[in-house]
């Protein structure tokens, strides 16, 4: 048995013991990435979720009723609710240098994070040969809201992992990479707490 195959099994039986549980993403497309590459991207970003035993709701906040003017989400203050904005300016003083995203796990109740576009495209370009854009920032959204549910800036292998090179690209067109058992356990714990912290506030 290879060992991706075997990963893949720990993965599905880590979320098949996990409840099913969901998270709702409010999500500012700024960078006014193409629909269907925005769409795609959800896709891939859900189904690697979706793997882990996390649906995924997306709100558009292009909505007006999810707006909060300049494009930005209305705040929920809601710990289940994330909100990720897809920006279109390269923030150098975001994250480290090259990083394709950032998050704050541990600002307020841990909701807020973002994808750099630019950079994204960038490395995109830098693999002509390789057509997967949508995949590759599917792949990063997944990593940043990884963050968010794991409650950290910690990196780790599979989806968590902090550079990635052609290799990773390939596994993300090919849709070989996923969060590990230990990483979709944390995600369930950091789940209930938010669950908890809400049922409290209510
Ligand atoms: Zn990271």
């Amino acid at each position: 048995m290879k060992l991706g195959t075997l990963a893949g099994m720990m993965i599905w039986m880590a979320s098949a013991a996990a409840a099913q549980t969901g998270i709702t993403v409010m999500l500012s497309n700024q960078a006014h990435v193409p629909a269907a590459m925005l769409t795609e991207a959800q896709r891939v970003a859900g189904r690697v979720f979706e793997d882990a035993g996390i649906s995924v709701t997306w709100i558009d906040c292009a909505r007006p009723e999810f707006q909060a003017g300049d494009g930005h989400c209305k705040e929920t203050g809601d710990p289940m609710v994330l909100v990720l904005n897809i920006l279109t300016k390269d923030r150098r003083e975001a994250g480290s240098s090259g990083a394709m995203g950032f998050a704050f796990p541990m600002l307020g109740a841990g909701t807020h994070a973002a994808i750099l576009f630019p950079r994204l495209k960038q490395f995109a370009d830098s693999y002509v040969d390789i057509p997967g854009t949508a995949a590759l920032l599917g792949y990063a959204i997944a990593h940043e809201l990884g963050h968010l549910l794991l409650k950290n800036l910690e990196h780790g292998p599979g989806v968590m992992k902090a550079g990635w090179a052609r290799s990773e690209y390939v596994s993300m067109c090919r849709g070989q990479m996923g969060f590990t058992p230990a990483q979709v356990s944390q995600m369930h714990s950091g789940l209930r707490t938010r669950m908890q912290t809400l049922m409290a506030r209510n």
